[in-house]
């Protein structure tokens, strides 16, 4: 091997350790996790000695330290925190989807100490998780019954796998979804045990497609919302009603699969997304979808059905697996009572956001240019936010924000994605585009401070180019 002189020159762990730019760790960490992190830092830095990629000048002690300090800030960097998502996509799933309501979020911290999940604080007498929102959910929608999972996913995977194994589901071909992070239907019924029958064209498919496909081995219809995709054009596909209609057996449940949960509590606000209400009105036998999405609740999957197939579902083992914990079951009650009771338009978040008026958004982005207005850099401008999360994946919201003319955005979208408050932004070719429809009024403060800090780094970091 080719040996270095250099070898000789890297430090001892005990003196990295020590170093002043590491002793501050010292705080955070245990320090076995610092010796680790640095005895990994060596072993890189040796590495580079013999390829001689460190050159004959090049400071190993300060390579060594670099190299630790970046791998602490990596695995800093996924702590999950509070972000300000200035990206104008109103549902983000790498943000967390749905912001909760104020009372979701009071629920939540009410009910983390100790609180009643499985008991009946009148009667005393042990319940069932989530009866309360079942009660809520059955006034919203006028669904017969209902049960809580983890998420759309867990409410697909258990309603396939308990009602559907070894047997036949029928589904339209221009169905299979593909959803982010590699949810795809396909999949999901291989794992569920359930065999996928298609029928149809990727953009035709009739009713009696799927009457020609029924047979002893069918165990269910199901209808998938396509979510993050339209079709245009030459296209047909049954509706949920039709297929109800369509049914000879009371033993062939018509499974429909709503992915973003459109509630339709509002009057005021109308979108072209399948609602939720309509799905139980046509008679579906399971309406499946998620918490998180324009329902603006926590993670959660929600299934509404007939009592037969609800209780046969709440029998399975899988029910242990996928339950809800209770904070999570705190935050779907308070987001259940505001869309019966309270004012939806304006108490959650993700409709406030929807329904706000591009003049307002307007008025916010005015006051943000104007809290820094000692640059010329920045400019109001028109900009389309979008609502994300598999809903209405066509339509773009027209919005205002702020945008940032500078030589090397990424550097300044770093800066603020890396502040005390981590900003989310989008980058174009010369600027950095805050779209301000996402961002709340408090937050103005806050992203003013943290662009002032990141435009006085980023002059300082040409300063020294
Ligand atoms: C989003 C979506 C899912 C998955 O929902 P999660 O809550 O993310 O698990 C499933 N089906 C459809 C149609 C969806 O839109």
């Amino acid at each position: 091997m080719n040996q270095s002189p250099r070898l000789r020159e890297l430090p001892a762990v005990n003196s990295v350790l020590t170093s002043l730019p590491i002793e501050p760790l010292r705080k955070q960490y245990p320090d076995t996790t610092l010796v680790g992190w640095i005895r990994q830092s060596l072993e890189k830095v040796r590495r580079s000695l013999q390829s001689e990629k460190l050159g004959a000048t090049g400071d190993i002690k300060g390579e060594v330290i670099r190299q630790v300090l970046q791998h602490q800030h990596e695995i800093a960097g996924n702590s999950v925190k509070q972000v300000i998502n200035a990206t104008g996509i109103i549902l983000h799933t790498n943000l967390g989807r749905a912001p909760l309501a104020e009372a979701a979020i009071q629920r939540v911290t009410q009910v983390a100490r100790t609180s009643n999940v499985e008991l009946n604080l009148h009667t005393g007498k042990r319940n069932h998780r989530g009866d309360y929102c079942v009660e809520l959910l059955r006034q919203l929608t006028g669904c017969e019954d209902a049960l809580l999972v983890n998420n759309c996913a867990a409410a697909t995977m258990m309603v396939l796998q308990v009602i559907a194994c070894q047997r036949e589901v029928i589904i339209a071909r221009g169905q299979l979804i593909e959803i982010g992070g590699g949810y795809r239907l396909p999949d999901v019924f291989t794992a569920s045990g359930a065999i996928l029958h298609e029928v149809g064209t990727t953009n035709r498919t009739y009713v009696h497609d799927y009457e020609h496909a029924v047979s002893a081995e069918t165990a269910a219809v199901m209808r998938v919302h396509h979510s993050n995709f339209k079709q245009t054009g030459f296209v047909t596909e049954p509706t949920i009603r039709e297929l109800v209609e369509m049914k000879r057996s009371d033993d062939l449940p018509v499974i429909d699969d709503l992915g973003s949960g459109w509630l339709d509590s509002t009057d005021e606000l109308q979108l072209d997304e399948p609602s939720v209400k309509a799905s139980v009105a046509s008679g579906a036998d399971l309406t499946l979808f998620s918490g998180d999405k324009l329902l603006g609740g926590p993670q959660c999957g929600i299934i509404l059905g007939s009592g037969r197939w609800i209780k046969l579902l709440r029998q399975s083992p899988l029910m242990r697996a996928m339950r809800l914990d209770k904070l999570t079951l705190g935050a779907l009650e308070a987001t259940l009572e505001i869309h019966l009771n309270g004012d939806a338009l304006s108490d959650i978040p993700t409709l406030r956001m929807i329904n706000e008026s591009t003049e307002s958004i307007r008025s916010r982005s005015e006051k943000l240019a104007s809290l820094i207005k000692s640059n010329a850099e920045i400019r109001v401008i028109q900009c389309l936010s979008q609502i994300g999360g598999g809903a209405l994946p066509c339509q773009q919201l027209p919005s205002y924000g702020i945008s940032i003319a500078t030589a090397k955005p990424n550097v300044l979208a770093d800066h603020l994605r890396r502040g005390a408050t981590s900003i989310q932004s989008r980058v174009s070719a010369d600027s950095v585009i805050l779209d301000l429809r996402t961002v709340d009024a408090s937050q103005i403060d806050i992203i003013a401070d943290n662009l002032r800090q990141s435009f006085a780094l980023i002059s300082g970091d040409s300063d020294h180019a």
